[in-house]
Parts: structure tokens; C-alpha cells; sequence
């Protein structure tokens, strides 16, 4: 809920918005004497953000619903999105350092590197810190953490001086409560960051329990504390105008709430309390976004808005050429929402894409590519094709957009592939045992036995393979198919490689496994999906060895490999992405008696090496296609699976 008084400052700063265009349209200094514009004085604007970590939306819905959240309860709340948009160069973990970097950066990890709760981490992105010191170095900036990670992040800031006041209360909230009132009435700061723990440590600690409503309704009420300093100190300093968000940095899993990390609907979902009228970003969310991914999650605002807000409200404006924040001002005038930009390698262009909230009129609309005018449109196009990219390297490039409409930017740092394809080495077809193309048929080129479907009788369905053939297409209707295998037992050095594509519904699920997949200390191998994540697991049926969590972007082909060097013990795994790039893990296999690694001597493609897996219970079937299945009886090097990935096409190509 708003308050009356606070539509009248609402009216306020739009009429200040005016005078400043006034203001510049003559070059500055002087106004029309006609007109008499209202002059905000902005140094008397300031913002308060205080986090609240772990809280979940629904969760807080439910208290504010019981009367346990007053203090929250009093704001404008909207429903937001945390971990960018999935499969996409935005994609973070759904973590506390990656998401409380955004809220403070106003970009996504693609643009502040933080991937992690690693505290050695440090925010590469412009911080709300340094853009209020940049706008003006006599304003005051404090960053008060109960997570002491938070600091460490913003380290460089505090050390180059943008941060003017930094406290770690170390896990103690009330700490932060009385450190932070004391800062409101008695300091003189223009921003604060003020970050409670509480709701996320009794999350992971007992999940969705009474316990986590009452974690809400303690840190509301320390969210009370805060307003009632502001209220006091307003007794005293009545022209000044605090804007004031309350935001979480991720949702939680279910169904019980202990963890976050993935990119689940839950998990994803957050929100934005403010004590200010909003414009259509925050209030009016679209229905249709783009990507209808998370129940339209998409279409709603997001943690990157904040910065772009506590902009808007204390006047820092920025060189729109050069400008570099992904959110949308959830105050104030609006420019576009939803860009989004997309790279086509064939084309060497980047399209990028938009909405626009209100009717077209007409108005300019300006685009920048690092910092350079590329495009002059208006406001009723929505999308614009960047194919002049001729200046840029054969490799993989990121390119900063920013798209100016009625004087607000927004930018999208976008991921290009612009690497032109590269024949495949005729050295691949050295030690290569088993190849399946899949042109339509499931036959080996290298004279071994074909692949077979689990079930007699059930047709395999192929399609294309996105490199001008066709691929095997496999759904939940069917059982998926088996390989018999002569390679891994003969030799202790293998490798194994293929292309892949999955939707990133299905979890725990055997991509490709010669193993009983029912426990991972199995004898054998198996390549698995989690998600949008794969795992590769390793067994000789007494001990394990595993790495998890390497990412895929869903529907998209994607290359899998792993590369066994059984003498020095060890396993590289890979997955190349166009949007991740080749991402490689090492497996440390000296636990293990390698020659079990042959497991049941056949391979389940969509199943394990039973043939029964899922029948027996476990896992989530899925939709899989697999192209290209190759193994080679010798360790392939890195160079030779960058190869397979980044060239864009089939090793019939070589004339196996
Ligand atoms: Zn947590």
C-alpha cells in the first residue's frame, strides 16, 4: 500500500524529470521563462535497500495474509525473478552471492562474475556504491551485512573509497537492526544497504516450518526498526525523500524449503516491496514474455531493477553510449523492457529484441553497441538485426547493447559466436572403435554391431541434427536403446563422445550408462542429466567417483564427452555449449579399479545398461536425441573435443 503522501512526491519527481530535459535541451543553466518548472534539489533524495535473505515470496504472503509482517505489508509488493533468464548468458545460481551482487550491480553474472558464495569473489561490475560516488563525492554510502560475504564481494569498493561505512555483523541481524537505525538518524548517508540473515539460516535449517514464519515476522520487525529511524530522523530533516525497497536475494526449493541454487520455478521467484509509486515494470507485468519458461516468470520485474530505481529516484543519470546495467527502473519514466539479444553464428549478426509499455508515438529510439550510435529507430519496432560486426575477432565475443527510449537506457551484454567453422582433423578417425551417425539408420560405420531398441518391434524416429543431417530422436513413449560394447573392456584409455539435446525437464535420469545406474557405486559409467545440469559418475562396485553440475542450455545441441586415461587414473569430462562455451571437468578415478569401468559391456542410451531403470522406479523419463555417437579406444586430447564442438560439424564429414 502507498501513502498519500508519498503519490505527492511521486508527482514531484516527474515534474523534476521534466525540468532536467528542459534543462538540457538548452544546454544547461538556463530555463524558459515561460515555464517554471519545478527544480528537484536531488542531493535531499536517498534510498534505503534492505535485503532480506531467503525470504520466499509466497512464504511472506502467508505472513503478511496472518498479520506477521506489518512493516513489509505497508509497501507495494510486486512478484520479481532472481538467476536470469535460464539457458541464457544471464543464467546464475540461485545463490545469496551471485543474487545479492545483482541487486547491488543491477547486472547479471555475465557482467559481475560473481558464480558463486565464494567469498574470494569480487563484483566486476559497476556497484550502486560507486555510481552514487561517481554522480556526486560528497554523498555518503554505507553497506551494513549480517552475510559477511556480501563486503567481500564489494571489497574493491570499499578500498577505492565508494563505500563509505562497511560493517560485518557476522550472522547477528540485530547487529544490523541497531547499526543501521543509528546510521538513518544520527549519520548522514545518501544510500544504505542494510542485508538481514535470518529467514535463509532458518530455512536451510528446518525448511518451511512455523519456525520460518516466525524468522519472517523477526526480521519485519527489524524492518520496523529501520522505519521508525527513518521516521525520527525525518522529524528533523523533513525536505528529504527516502526511497526504500525490501528485496530477497533467491526463493527456495520444494517442497520443503532447506535448500536454493538450481533453476527451479521456486527457487527463481522473488520479490520487490517499495515505498513509492511504480510505473508499469513493476505494477503492470506481461502476460506473454518472450520466453513463457517458469510459468511466465519472465514477464514480471526482476533484482536487476533495483539499481536502475535507486537511480531514478536520486537523479544519477549515465552517458547512454557507454552504459552498461541490465534492469529497468521500476520509478519514473520508462525506456524498453525485456531486451533480450540473440546471436546467430551462420549470420554473423546479433538480433536484439523488446517490448514497449506504452503506445508508439513515434519517439526516438537509440541504439549503442560499445558506446558507439549503431541505429536510430522509433518506438514502434521492436526489434532490430546488428550485422555489422565485421570489426570483431573469429572467436567468441561479448558485445554491450544499450537501447535508449525516452531518455532512460537499458543494456544486454550479449554473447556472440562469430568463430568461423573449422574442418574436423582426419586424426579423429585414429582409434576410433564405434561410430554411429545416425543417418537414418542405427548402424556402426566402423563394422561393430548396431544400436538396438530396448523394446523389439518399436521404430526409431530420427530427425534433424542441426549440422545438415539427421539424429536419433528419443522420447518417454519408448525405452530408449542399447549398445553392445568391445572397447572399454580391451582397454584402460577410452574416450567417448557425442551430441545431445534435452529440454532440461528430466532429473536423475541415464543419458548414456553401462551401469546399473540404481546406485552410483556400480561397476561401470554413466553420463546422467539433473535438470539442465549433467553428471558424470564412475563406479567399480565398492567405491564412487563423481562430478555434478556441469550446465546445458535445454534444446539446444549440445557436445558430451568424457576421455578415460586409465593408467594415470584420471577422467576428463566435458560439455561444450554454445552459450557456455566447453566447459571441462577432471575426475580423480585413484580410488577406483578401472577395469570394472566396462560395467555390464553395454551401453543404454535414454536408459541405463538394465534396460530397466525406469520401470523399476527410478527417475524421470524424458524426451533425449542423440547424434554422432563415437568411442575411441585412446584418451582424446582437449584440443580434439574443442574441435568436435566448435566445428560445427559431423564426422561424416571425414568419411568414416
Ligand atoms: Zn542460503
Amino acid at each position: 500500500m502507498l501513502t498519500r503522501n508519498s503519490r505527492v512526491k511521486y508527482r514531484g519527481l516527474v515534474l523534476a524529470t521534466l525540468a532536467v530535459v528542459l534543462l538540457n535541451a538548452c544546454g544547461g543553466g538556463e530555463l524558459n521563462a515561460g515555464s517554471q518548472p519545478v527544480v528537484i534539489d536531488y542531493s535531499k533524495h536517498k534510498a534505503l535497500v534492505i535485503g532480506v535473505d531467503g525470504m520466499q515470496y509466497e512464504k511472506l504472503l502467508e505472513a503478511v495474509a496472518n498479520g506477521r509482517a506489518p512493516n513489509i505489508a505497508s509497501f507495494g509488493i510486486a512478484k520479481s525473478y532472481i538467476g536470469g533468464v535460464a539457458g541464457s548468458v544471464t543464467e546464475q545460481a540461485t545463490y545469496s552471492g551471485p543474487g545479492w551482487t545483482t541487486i547491488l550491480t543491477g547486472g547479471w553474472v555475465n557482467r559481475h562474475k560473481v558464480t558463486s558464495n565464494d567469498s574470494k569473489l569480487r563484483s566486476q561490475a559497476e556497484s550502486i556504491f560507486q555510481l552514487v560516488k561517481n554522480a556526486d563525492v560528497r554523498r555518503r554510502t554505507a553497506s551494513i551485512v549480517s552475510w559477511d560475504t556480501i563486503n567481500d564481494n564489494f571489497a574493491r569498493d570499499i578500498a577505492l573509497g565508494y563505500i563509505d561505512r562497511a560493517e560485518k555483523c557476522s550472522e547477528d541481524d540485530q547487529c544490523v537492526a541497531d547499526k543501521v537505525s543509528g546510521a538513518l538518524r544520527f549519520g548522514d548517508f545518501d544510500f544504505i544497504f542494510a542485508h538481514f540473515d535470518e529467514p535463509d539460516l532458518t530455512g536451510h535449517e528446518v525448511g518451511f516450518t512455523p519456525a520460518y514464519q516466525a524468522a519472517i515476522e523477526t526480521v519485519d520487525a527489524q524492518v520496523g526498526q529501520l522505519l521508525t529511524a527513518l521516521q525520527q530522523r525525518q522529524q528533523d530533516h523533513a525536505d528529504e525523500d527516502w526511497l526504500v525497497i525490501v528485496t530477497p536475494d533467491h526463493g527456495r526449493a520444494l517442497p520443503d524449503g532447506h535448500n536454493h541454487g538450481n533453476q527451479t520455478l521456486s527457487e527463481k521467484t522473488t520479490f520487490i516491496a517499495i515505498n513509492k509509486a511504480a510505473n508499469a515494470q513493476f505494477s503492470a507485468p506481461f502476460s506473454d514474455p518472450a520466453d513463457k519458461g517458469f510459468n511466465g516468470l519472465y514477464g514480471n520485474a526482476t533484482q536487476a531493477d533495483i539499481v536502475p530505481s535507486v537511480m531514478a529516484h536520486m537523479g544519477i543519470r549515465r552517458n547512454p553510449d557507454s552504459y552498461r546495467i541490465d534492469g529497468v527502473p521500476l520509478i519514473g519514466e520508462l525506456g524498453v523492457r525485456q531486451l533480450t539479444a540473440q546471436a546467430d553464428k551462420q549470420a554473423r549478426s546479433v538480433t536484439l529484441q523488446w517490448r514497449v509499455s506504452s503506445a508508439p508515438s513515434g519517439k526516438p529510439l537509440t541504439i549503442y553497441r560499445d558506446g558507439k550510435q549503431i541505429a536510430q529507430l522509433s518506438d514502434s519496432v521492436n526489434e532490430y538485426t546488428d550485422s555489422d560486426l565485421q570489426g570483431f575477432e573469429d572467436e567468441v565475443v561479448d558485445i554491450n547493447y544499450s537501447v535508449v527510449l525516452n531518455q532512460v537506457p537499458v543494456a544486454y551484454l550479449a554473447r556472440a559466436d562469430l568463430g568461423r567453422p573449422t574442418p574436423l582433423s582426419p586424426a579423429l578417425l585414429d582409434g576410433l572403435a564405434h561410430l554411429h551417425l545416425m543417418e537414418n539408420d542405427l548402424l556402426d560405420r566402423r563394422a561393430g554391431p548396431p544400436i538396438a531398441p530396448w523394446e523389439n518391434g518399436v521404430a526409431a524416429s530420427f530427425g534433424s541434427d542441426g549440422l545438415g543431417g539427421l539424429a536419433l530422436y528419443s522420447d518417454s513413449a519408448i525405452s530408449g536403446y542399447r549398445l553392445e560394447d568391445t572397447v572399454l573392456s580391451a582397454s584402460p584409455q577410452f574416450s567417448i563422445g557425442f551430441w545431445f539435446r534435452s529440454g532440461g525437464q528430466q532429473s536423475d535420469t541415464p543419458i548414456l550408462a553401462n551401469k546399473d545406474y540404481a546406485n552410483g557405486k556400480f561397476s561401470g559409467i554413466a553420463i546422467a542429466q539433473w535438470g539442465n545440469s549433467i553428471r558424470f559418475n564412475f563406479g567399480d562396485g565398492i567405491a564412487r567417483a563423481d562430478l555434478d553440475g556441469l550446465g546445458f542450455t535445454p534444446d539446444q545441441w549440445v557436445y558430451l564427452a568424457l576421455a578415460v586415461d586409465g593408467a594415470s587414473r584420471t577422467a576428463q569430462v566435458y560439455v561444450g555449449d554454445s552459450v557456455r562455451g566447453l566447459q571441462q571437468g577432471s575426475v580423480n578415478l585413484a580410488g577406483l579399479d578401472v577395469g570394472k569401468l566396462a560395467g555390464l559391456r553395454r551401453f543404454g542410451l535414454n536408459e541405463d545398461a538394465t534396460g530397466s531403470y525406469f520401470s523399476r522406479g527410478y527417475g524421470d523419463k524424458g524426451k533425449m536425441d542423440f547424434n554422432d555417437l563415437a568411442i575411441w579406444n585412446r584418451v582424446l586430447t582437449k584440443k580434439e573435443i574443442a574441435g568436435l564442438f566448435s566445428s560445427g560439424q559431423s564426422l561424416a564429414s571425414l568419411n568414416p
